[in-house]
């Protein structure tokens, strides 16, 4: 865990492309919001949650156009090695310099198509491609990857994708603070030197949280679940007690070490700034 401790602390947000006019509007109000708490970036996803492509660069316009750095995600998804460059000059015309690599998810009962295969290809082709042009973040996994066939081969899997080129790591949003420390000490036992951000999900809503776990693979403890089933439909009360949960997991990060945060926030302020304060950031 040690090897965390030497990053300077870096907070980002993360949004997913509105489908809306009425959605872009507010997504707007968000960012302005969130602004303030002078993020040192903000992530836009890629083709997640039946989002388009087009809706992450028009997204990362959005982001620019009020005077805060974009990190637009990309995936393999169907994606060729030609179109992947296009992307890139677009983005580095823009003024993009911070890319989330990814595999993206699999399409359900279709084969994965286009020309990479795992983000370790896409970074190594990114890297390829442009040089040190592009800071690369990649995704980790201290609960371990769904489809991972055990932990040992996601972390060997991780360990690659960084090698490839990665610059630092956002992990899968976990409950378990010990997975996290264990995932950090055993890739510092592998020579992975580079910051490993929590991914933070504050909790708001059981039912899309439940929905969210059962498909990523991050495990909701049974204590917080009983908790969360308990309180029906009384979002207050879940709500409360959610903001309390992440509030104790984000402080006891940041004191053992962790370089930073990474908040889901799914395109609400309310829930971060929330936490933001409570930790006194
Ligand atoms: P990979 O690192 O390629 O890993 C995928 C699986 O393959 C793992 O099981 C791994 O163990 C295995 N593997 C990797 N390399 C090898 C190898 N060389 N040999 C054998 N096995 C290997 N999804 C989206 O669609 N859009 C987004 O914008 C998006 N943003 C995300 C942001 C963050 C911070 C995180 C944590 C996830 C995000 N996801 C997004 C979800 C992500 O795409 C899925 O979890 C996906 O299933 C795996 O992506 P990956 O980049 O981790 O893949």
């Amino acid at each position: 865990m040690d090897s965390q401790k030497k990053y300077p602390r870096t907070f980002s947000f993360e949004f997913f492309p509105p489908r809306t006019p009425e959605a872009q509007l507010s997504l707007r109000e968000t960012i302005n919001q969130l602004a303030q708490l002078k993020p040192k970036f903000l992530s836009v996803t890629f083709g997640a949650g039946g989002s388009t492509r087009e809706g992450t660069y028009e997204t990362v316009k959005q982001i620019l156009a009020l005077k805060q750095n974009a990190a637009p995600h990309i995936s393999c998804m169907g994606t060729t090695r030609p179109e992947v460059r296009a992307l890139l000059d677009a983005y580095r015309q823009l003024g993009i310099r911070h890319l989330v690599a990814l595999r993206g998810d699999l399409p359900k009962n279709a084969p994965q198509t286009g020309d990479f295969r795992y983000a370790s290809d896409l970074v190594a082709f990114i890297r390829d491609a442009t040089g040190d042009e592009f800071i690369i973040d990649v995704a980790a996994y201290p609960e371990f990857h769904p489809e991972a066939p055990c932990p040992e081969a996601d972390i060997r899997a991780f360990v690659t994708k960084v090698k490839a080129g990665a610059n630092s790591a956002i992990t899968q949003y976990f409950f378990n603070i010990d997975a996290y420390w264990r995932f950090v000490d055993e890739c510092e036992a592998m020579r992975v030197d580079v910051p490993i951000v929590p991914g933070i999900m504050p909790i708001t809503n059981f039912k899309q949280l439940a929905r969210f776990s059962d498909t990523c693979g991050a495990e909701i403890p049974r204590w917080i679940r009983k908790r969360l089933e308990g309180y029906g439909n009384d979002l207050d009360s879940i709500r409360a007690f959610g903001l309390d949960v992440t509030t104790d997991l984000c402080d006891k990060l940041l004191d053992g070490g962790a370089p930073g945060l990474h908040f889901y926030t799914l395109n609400r302020a309310g829930p971060t700034c929330t936490v933001w304060e409570r930790l006194g950031l």
